[in-house]
């Protein structure tokens, strides 16, 4: 390999310019055609490495987020869904990121309440804003196993502190005992004002305190700091898998197979 070259390698390793030791060569070439300036070669070269940085760094975020699949906006049938498109637009903007604010999904099974939470946590990756998403059992899982090894206000302020957006999803379909319900209380107390949390929920309000061990003071106060600032989206309607069931001719029109109410938990 000619010296110079094994030298700029050598030298784009160290200094972990990726991006320009994968493409610095075909740019030169292409530069030389064009008969472009040396400090266009520059910019251009500088360019090339922001961007594979930033796919990189974007790619890293995604990983780490561990959404179940990646479900764009775009991929969402407004059309037939009841939610309200206009604050789902809004929350497009993810000012809500900015302002520490909180989202809330409610309703029964299969309107897209995942499908939602995913989309933004997509487009908050794609932003390089670190995003988790879990369901509520295994950050139950999660924070218990913290506690039993003292390691929860590492927990909390690491791992949980350290994604700017934290998605829990299908709160309602475990129950909590004092403890759990403790530990949920804890981790909502904690990222008060300090970092948003997108919930989806099949459960009203008013079912809250039967999953937080039917406490009514920590069902209260978890209530009152997660909605404080919060945009709350209840969407109402059929399963769209059902619906597509349906309308495929799997299922009849009048099938028994009804989603799942609100209330029924
Ligand atoms: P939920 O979390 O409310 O139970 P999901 O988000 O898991 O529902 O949705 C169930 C399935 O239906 C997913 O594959 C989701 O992508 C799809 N889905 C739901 N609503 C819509 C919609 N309005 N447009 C496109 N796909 C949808
Ligand atoms: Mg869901």
């Amino acid at each position: 390999m000619n010296p110079t070259i094994a030298g700029i390698n050598e030298l784009c390793a160290e200094l972990r310019l990726n991006g320009i030791m994968e493409g610095y060569q075909a740019l030169a070439d292409e530069c030389a055609k064009e008969q472009l300036s040396y400090c266009d070669y520059l910019s251009k070269l500088l360019q090339m490495e922001r961007k594979t940085r930033t796919e990189r760094s974007t790619t890293t975020i995604l990983k780490a987020a561990k959404f179940p699949k990646l479900k764009p906006l775009e991929s969402f049938d407004f059309a037939s869904s009841n939610v309200n498109k206009i604050q789902v637009q809004e929350l497009a903007t993810l000012r809500f990121i900015e302002n520490q604010e909180n989202v809330l999904f409610l309703g029964p099974s299969g309107v897209g309440k995942t499908h939602l939470a995913c989309s933004l946590g997509y487009i908050a990756a794609q932003r390089r804003i670190k995003v988790k998403f879990i369901t509520a059992a295994d950050l139950i899982l999660q924070l218990e196993a913290a506690k039993s090894q003292s390691k929860l206000t590492y927990y909390l302020s690491k791992v949980i502190a350290g994604s700017k957006l934290l998605i829990i999803d299908e709160l309602g379909y475990v129950k909590f005992d004092a403890q759990q319900a403790n530990l949920f209380f804890q981790l909502i107390n904690k990222r008060y004002e300090t970092g948003s949390i997108i919930i989806t929920t099949n459960l009203s309000f008013l079912k809250w305190q039967e999953v937080l061990n039917n406490d009514e003071a920590l069902t209260t106060a978890t209530l009152d700091r997660l909605i404080h600032h919060s945009h709350i989206l209840n969407i109402n309607g059929d399963s769209y898998r059902l619906k597509q069931k349906k309308e495929a001719g799997i299922l009849p029109f009048n099938s028994k197979l009804k989603p799942r109410s609100l209330n029924q938990g």
